[in-house]
């Protein structure tokens, strides 16, 4: 078999109220797909999580030419080679998550041309079902809409939510308690800061919240600022999480040896694809660290990570788009059953995503 085309598909889905965390209000959600074809006639879908704005030149311009002629089953040398001849001159940034895409593509077409989930050839239905937490709860001015919503996904059966505070450094320790009493002490809280606090800031806000407790204070500080975590963990007591924005073995092996982090959260669609986070998973499992693969774009890095998750034992929990404003569903063959806060691994070939003409054109980029 060998890949004859890459594609960079780009959807774009819209959403009224801006969805707002410590550093940004975002109100638009782009998906940047890569299609790859095989002369067999079988393709395969990844994501790519990177600037949309050169999603294009990545994977089109830089690593296709790389690509094609090549054996899709050859997922270990068609990461060396991208990987070396490409993304060594990026090694954290966009063109991994480019290169993370065309990974996620060619483990979906080693799927179909097996007639085998991609979980069964990663290492195992393990898990049918994995336990997810409802993400996010967005920052809002209004206190007790996030209470309400933080209640309904408790009522939904989820076991943890997740919240985006750090707007307002005093005045959202009032939010936090708000979120701990709306859900009763036995749903899980996280508290994320998405990178908005520098080291005494997250300490003061950390302490402050840790009555309510807490489980995992995820990037409180600038990914840049990997030593400080440890400094924060030692100040708070409260359990660090981070890793969306880490990329590659490499990467989370430096940030593992710092001690600072008790759960890592790479993300399929960015840090290196599938062959990549099964390595992150080993490296974090000798370093005693769990794994919560950060998911929050498509239904097509939704699937890959299910998959991931379901073959990898130890990984938890999953994080599940409660927001309504991502392409999710659209995309799945068979959409997930969502139930009792767990979400069933996709049965059928591949990653068991699709992208049908009118999901196409219903989201197009303009
Ligand atoms: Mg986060």
């Amino acid at each position: 078999m060998k890949i004859v085309d890459v594609e960079l598909i780009q959807l774009a889905k819209d959403h009224p109220r801006p969805h707002r965390n410590a550093k940004e209000a975002r109100s638009r959600r782009v998906v940047s797909l890569v299609r790859i074809a095989t002369d067999e006639g079988i393709d395969g879908l990844g994501e790519a999580w990177c600037a949309p704005a050169v999603a294009e030149a990545l994977v089109v311009g830089r690593l296709r030419p790389g690509l094609l002629g090549k054996d899709p089953f050859n997922v270990e040398g068609i990461w060396r080679d991208a990987f070396d001849g490409s993304a060594m001159y990026d090694p954290k940034g966009t063109l991994v998550a480019g290169l993370s895409g065309v990974d996620m593509a060619c483990w979906d077409i080693m799927g179909k041309a097996t007639g085998l989930p991609v979980c069964k050839l990663l290492g195992g239905l393990n898990r049918t079902e994995i336990p997810a937490y409802a993400s996010d709860l967005h920052w809002e001015e209004d206190a007790s809409a996030m209470a309400r919503a933080a209640a309904g996904f408790a009522e939904q059966g989820y076991r943890t939510v997740k919240t985006h505070v750090g707007v307002d450094p005093v005045d959202d320790v009032r939010r936090v308690r708000a979120l701990r009493e709306a859900i009763g002490p036995d749903v899980g809280l996280m508290v994320d800061i998405n990178t908005g606090f520098d080291r005494p800031t997250a300490i003061r806000f950390g302490r402050r919240i840790a009555e309510y407790d807490i489980t995992w204070y995820e990037e409180p500080l600038s990914p840049m600022d990997t030593d400080g975590l440890a400094v924060v963990r030692a100040a708070t007591g409260l359990p660090i999480a981070t890793g969306e924005n880490e990329y590659t073995r490499w990467g989370f092996r430096e940030l593992l040896e710092k001690g600072g982090t008790d759960v890592v959260m790479p993300d399929v669609a960015r840090a290196g694809g599938l062959t990549e986070l099964k390595k992150i998973c080993a490296v974090a499992e000798a370093y005693g660290v769990v794994v919560s693969p950060h998911n929050y774009s498509s239904g097509v890095c939704s699937a890959a990570t299910l998959h991931l998750m379901a073959a990898v034992p130890g990984t938890t929990p999953l994080e599940w788009d409660t927001v309504d404003s991502s392409i999710g569903p659209e995309l799945f063959v068979e959409p997930p059953v969502v139930k009792d806060g767990t979400v069933s691994v996709p049965e059928g070939p591949g990653l068991g995503v699709h992208l049908t003409d009118e999901v196409r054109a219903r989201y197009a980029m303009n």
